[in-house]
This record gives C-alpha cells, structure tokens and sequence, in this order.
C-alpha cells in the first residue's frame, strides 16, 4: 500500500480520496475549506496543516482543484510550490479539468526538477467519484501511465491512456463539450413534452430506450423528483457546479480555436451556460439549465 497526498477535497475529490483509504492506502490530505478536511478526516484521512506536509514523502501526489490558476498556484507559484517538497521518486497526478496547455508545461517544470507530472482528469461526476466508478483519461508516457494505473484503479473504473502529457485534458474538454450538448438538448425536449402535457418520468423513460437515449437520461436526469439520488432531485445542490461546465466549455473554445475546428453546437452550448451562469445561477448544478427553458 502506498503514501498519498491528496490536495483538494470537494464534491469530487473528498469521496476520491476516501475511496484510497477504503483500498487500505496511507491518504494524507489537505484542504482550504475545513468542513472538507473533518469530511476527509471522518473516511479515513490523515489531515494535514499544509499542502507540502500532504505532498512531503508521499509516494503518489493527486490533485482535484477547480482549474488552471489553482493548480499552477500550489505546484509551481504558491508560498511553497509542492515541485520544491514532492521527492523525485513520486509520481504526480493531476486530477483537476485544466486546459492543455497548462498541463503541458506543469509537466516539462516538474521534468526540469527530475520529477514526473501526468493530466488524468475524470467523468462520471460525484456519483461516479462516490461508487469508485470514474473514467480516467491519462495524458503521460506508458511508464508513467503503468505507474499511475492501480492507484487510479481504486477511484474508477476506466482507466484510459489518451497519449503524451496534456493529451488527457484534450480528452476531457472534447468529452464535456459533447456533455454541456447532450445535457441542453435533453432539457429541451424534456420541457417541451412537458409543455405538451407529458409526465416527465415517461417521456425520459422512452427517450432512455429510444434513439435519444444519453448520460444524461440514463444517470443524471434534470427534472426534480424523475430520480432518486441527482443533484435535480436535491435542489441542483452538490454535483457538477455551472460554474466548472462554463470553465470547462471555455477550454472547449480554445482548443477550438488552436486548432481551427469548428464547433458551432459547443458554442451553442457555452451560450446558453453563460447565460444561465449571468442569472446567478453558477453555484447550483450544470442539470439546473433546465430552469433556463423554464424561465423563458
Ligand atoms: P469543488 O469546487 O467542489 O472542489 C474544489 C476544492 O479545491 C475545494 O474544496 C477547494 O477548497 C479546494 N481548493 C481550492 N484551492 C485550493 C488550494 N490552493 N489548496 C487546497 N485546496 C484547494 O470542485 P469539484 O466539483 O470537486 O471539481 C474539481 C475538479 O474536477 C474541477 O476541475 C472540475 O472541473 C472537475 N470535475 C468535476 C466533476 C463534478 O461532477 N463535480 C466531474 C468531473 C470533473
């Protein structure tokens, strides 16, 4: 079993590293916000003062912060960047939905240091992260990503080798562009057979096992009360902020735009988040955007 360091314990990254120290692993974690470290301390986790006390003699490293700027914060720019305290032999993996290209170079700084940094951000959302049933799409080399593999064994289900460092985040930002698509368009037709004096239960019933069936139908259906255990059902409290999806549709934009590819569904998509976002609704879950058609 191995030492870990566990830097960011949100909605995802609390039940992440309470799943390593269900596998028996020594989980040392830190945080900002001190109701996420008592949550952490109350699974198993040894808490710590700092992030370099988390990250000092640790074997593997994981971070799952909100985004770029907070990642280069604790890595490289922080009072203490974790690069000077993580020893050479640990290997360090990156959690958090980042843009490539931050990725790219936290791993050529942590390689100039003689140390080994991989993107492996995840999909499946708090559900997902709870069950131990992520999807990991790992930006790294081979060794890196054999290395890296039992470790992320115990937080998901599928582990996947998307390429060289940076290729992860790639993964992600094409996975949650489609996302931010499929959930807009699923509200849509919901409230339209709604409108139409349809139950909603039923409509998404048949969608589910029709050729509009999607993630989100299937798991995480946006109409309160359709499911048991959603973030729709609670209030659109929990889950995956809109906030994060307008972050992540932004890196969506960009990748766009490096590489001349034309996503006018995605756009479509970050219009209408950031619309919902301007009406004070970034905290509350991305399946909220409902309320949009709702409102309107
Ligand atoms: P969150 O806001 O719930 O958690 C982030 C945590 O990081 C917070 O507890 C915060 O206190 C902590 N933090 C921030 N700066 C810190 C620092 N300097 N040191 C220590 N801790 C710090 O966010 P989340 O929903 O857990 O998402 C985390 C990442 O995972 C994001 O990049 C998000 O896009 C991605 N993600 C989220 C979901 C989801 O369903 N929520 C799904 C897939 C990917």
């Amino acid at each position: 079993m191995a030492t870990i360091g566990f830097i960011g314990l949100g909605n995802m990254g609390g039940p992440m590293a309470a799943n390593l120290a269900k596998a028996g692993h020594q989980v040392k974690v830190f945080d900002l916000s001190e109701a996420a470290l008592t949550a952490a301390a109350e699974q198993g986790c040894n808490v710590m003062g700092t992030a370099a006390e988390a990250a000092r003699d640790s074997e593997f490293v994981i971070s799952m912060l909100p985004a770029g700027q907070h990642v280069e914060a604790v890595y490289l720019n922080g009072d203490t960047p974790l690069f000077e305290v993580i020893s050479n032999s640990a290997l360090i993996i990156d959690s958090s939905t980042i843009d490539a290209a931050t990725a790219k170079k936290a791993a050529a700084a942590a390689a100039e240091r003689g140390l080994s940094f991989i993107d492996a951000p995840v999909s499946g959302g708090v559900g997902g992260a709870v069950a131990g049933t992520l999807a990991f799409m790992v930006g790294g080399s081979e060794q890196e990503f054999a290395r890296a593999k039992p470790v992320l064994d115990c937080m998901g289900k599928n582990i996947f080798h998307a390429g060289d460092h940076g290729a992860g985040q790639i993964a992600k930002a094409c996975n949650n562009m489609l996302l931010a698509v499929l959930m807009t368009g699923t509200c849509e037709a919901l409230n339209m057979g709604m409108k139409n004096g349809l139950d909603p239960a039923v409509l998404s019933e048949i969608m589910k096992q029709s050729s509009g069936g999607n993630w989100a139908l299937n798991v995480y259906n946006p109409v309160p009360g359709v499911m048991e255990n959603v973030p729709s059902s609670n209030d659109y409290q929990g889950g995956f902020q809109v906030d994060l999806m307008y972050k992540d549709l932004g890196l969506a934009m960009g990748l766009s735009q490096l590489s001349e590819s034309p996503v006018p569904m995605g756009s479509q998509a970050r219009a209408l988040f950031s619309l919902h976002k301007s009406k004070g609704n970034g905290g509350m879950d991305f399946s909220s955007v409902l309320k949009l058609y709702q409102d309107q």
